[in-house]
């Protein structure tokens, strides 16, 4: 089993030729509700990636996290772990232009309510292959979920996105990170991802930079180094290529297969993912992912 302890959040996407300026109004040509947040992203990636996954978060009140929730179930992922509070959901309201420019607001209501691991989320982490974690939750709480999968001997992949200062106390307790390279040039204030690895290394004992087209750079501490090439294909919509990527990732090292063969499983993943519109909608299902392979 893979437990993802993260976040749940609808995105309110509109379409528009032009961003409003301060006291404008204008007119978009298109808007869709989108479930996403990085949590539930990862959660459904893994699960149609072929692995038991437990989600533990939290969702509002109202009709969002119903749909949330729906969606997690739909994709067979164990939603026990999903508490229901008092309020509003997650969001993130993007406005998308023309020129294919973003700019997005996350407001992260019921995911700021989330300050820790309950004692059931505490007992599907230590029952788990790996806990996946990301930075859309407080960070005590993300903090608090890592150091309980340590203490079991649990392996943490963490997504450091958004990018912010990351404590030691995290670092200590992670065996992955997967920063994308802007992720890991904010963390390491170097840009040119092979000296970011290293600096990544010094901290963490293991590394994957994801390169977008450029496929991801792997290293251990101990010295090991893999390039990953990305497979060539037509991307259509890259929104969640790196949660399905992680996903992928997680649910390969869980069966065991070794570093090279983990890192092709997730970049075919995730090739397959950025061909087609959509965050959950757009992830591969295992055997998708089989018939892809190289
Ligand atoms: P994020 O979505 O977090 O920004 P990236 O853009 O680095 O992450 O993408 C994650 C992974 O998805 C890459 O390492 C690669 O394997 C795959 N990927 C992303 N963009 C493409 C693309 N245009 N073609 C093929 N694979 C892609």
């Amino acid at each position: 089993m893979i437990s993802v302890f993260g976040s749940a959040n609808m995105d309110l996407v509109a379409y528009v030729s032009e961003a409003p300026k301060r006291g404008e109004t204008v007119t978009g040509h298109r808007f869709r509700t989108v479930p996403g947040g990085k949590g539930a992203n990862q959660a459904i990636a893994a699960a149609r990636a072929g692995a038991h996954v437990a989600f533990l978060g939290a969702v509002g009140d109202d009709g969002f996290g119903a749909e949330m929730r729906a969606t997690l179930v739909e994709a067979a992922v164990d939603v026990r772990g999903l508490r229901q509070v008092p309020g509003p959901s997650g969001i993130a309201h993007i406005v998308v232009d023309d020129g294919g420019g973003n700019s997005i607001i996350v407001v992260p209501g019921a995911n700021g309510t989330v300050n820790g691991p309950s004692g059931e989320d505490l007992a599907a982490i230590a029952r788990s292959e790996a806990l996946l974690l990301q930075l859309e939750l407080p960070m005590a709480a993300v903090v608090a979920a890592a150091q309980a999968a340590q203490v079991s001997g649990v392996p943490v992949v963490l997504t450091p996105a958004p990018a912010q200062p990351l404590p030691d106390e995290l670092l200590d307790a992670v065996t992955v990170i997967v920063p994308n390279e802007h992720e890991a040039a904010a963390i390491t204030g170097v840009t040119d991802p092979e000296t970011a690895l290293g600096a990544l290394l010094e901290r963490v004992p293991e590394a994957v930079i994801t390169l977008g087209s450029e496929g991801a750079l792997y290293g251990a501490r101990q010295g090991r180094r893999l390039r990953v090439p990305a497979v060539k294909v037509e991307a259509v919509d890259t929104t969640a290529a790196g949660d399905t990527f992680v996903g992928a990732l997680a649910v390969a090292r869980a069966e065991g297969q070794d570093m090279a063969g983990a890192l092709a499983f997730a970049s075919t993943a995730a090739a397959l993912s950025v061909q087609r519109e959509g965050a959950s909608t757009s992830m591969p299902t295992r055997h998708e992912i089989e018939n892809a392979l190289p």
